[in-house]
């Protein structure tokens, strides 16, 4: 494994003709982003991993500060997953050359996180746009987890590059809580809370599918469930998040804040 602090630097050694398989980070590692490694060894002749939080990507500077690092673990991690390439960069080095592209979004501005979340997404095409400049990646592996940044990132790429988009499972813990790095910022009681939640909606997406149109269900849910402070409960259509959805095309969208953390899921 090699252990690139500057973006010029890994240009220079690394052979991009590989096939090389990206898989962004922003460290804390955890199942989750190991599931994604696996997902590029398996379907790239090289696999470089990314650490790297990214300031643009906060619309909240405390939430910046808590936000989980822990490099020593990762890297021992990404030792023993013999993770060819991993990329540490600074915030200069990611920024040198800043673009003055613009990042617009569209109609997916005003839904989801991104309407709770401003200036968020753009700072996620941000950090893409330079790594994918400066890069020659060919495939990068993202989570379904992030389902709104699936899709956002892949019509980026497809009308900005030629880097093909792979979306991989949310990789779940035995109660059924996906894996984040936010996770570890709670206690164990509010994992569990968390966890009780997301079978529950679980539970609600099943029910919903039998009909789609009974939108009491998920405003009562939410009531009932107050204390968890849901941000959004949403139905969307999986290929574009508009609200044109039908039982095969139906995904259910949360976001929630417990112990002051914002937890999202999908199913
Ligand atoms: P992050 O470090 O949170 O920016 O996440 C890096 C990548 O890991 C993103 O593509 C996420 O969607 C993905 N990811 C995060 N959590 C999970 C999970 N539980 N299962 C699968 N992928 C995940």
């Amino acid at each position: 494994m090699i252990i690139f602090k500057s973006i010029n630097k890994l240009n220079k050694e690394v052979n991009f003709k590989a096939d090389i398989g990206f898989v962004p980070t922003m460290g804390a590692l955890h199942q989750g982003h190991l599931s994604l490694i696996k997902n590029s060894q398996k379907k790239s002749n090289k696999t470089l991993v990314s650490i790297f939080i990214n300031p643009n990507q906060f619309n909240n500077k405390k939430d910046y500060k808590k936000y989980p690092k822990n490099i020593q673990k990762d890297l021992k991690l990404l030792k023993k997953l013999k993770v060819d390439y991993v990329l540490i960069p600074s915030i200069k080095d990611v920024y040198a050359n800043k673009s003055k592209k613009k990042f617009k979004i569209g109609k997916l501005n005003k839904i989801l996180c991104a309407k709770y979340r401003s200036g968020h997404f753009e700072g996620v095409l941000s950090v893409i746009n330079q790594f994918i400049k400066k890069l020659k990646i060919n495939k990068i592996f993202l989570g379904e987890k992030d389902y709104q940044q699936y899709i956002l990132i892949r019509e980026f790429l497809k009308k900005n590059s030629n880097v093909k988009t792979i979306l991989c499972k949310t990789i779940r813990m035995k109660n059924g809580l996906a894996y984040s790095s936010r996770n570890r910022l709670l206690n164990h009681k509010s994992i569990k809370e968390s966890a009780s939640l997301i079978l529950k909606v679980k539970k609600l997406f099943n029910l919903l599918k039998k009909n789609l149109n009974n939108k009491s269900i998920i405003k009562n849910f939410i009531n009932k469930n107050k204390i968890f402070n849901i941000e959004y409960l949403e139905l969307r259509n999986k290929n574009n998040l508009s609200k044109k959805i039908n039982k095969k095309n139906v995904k259910i969208f949360i976001a929630f804040y417990i112990q002051g953390v914002r937890l999202i899921d999908n199913f």
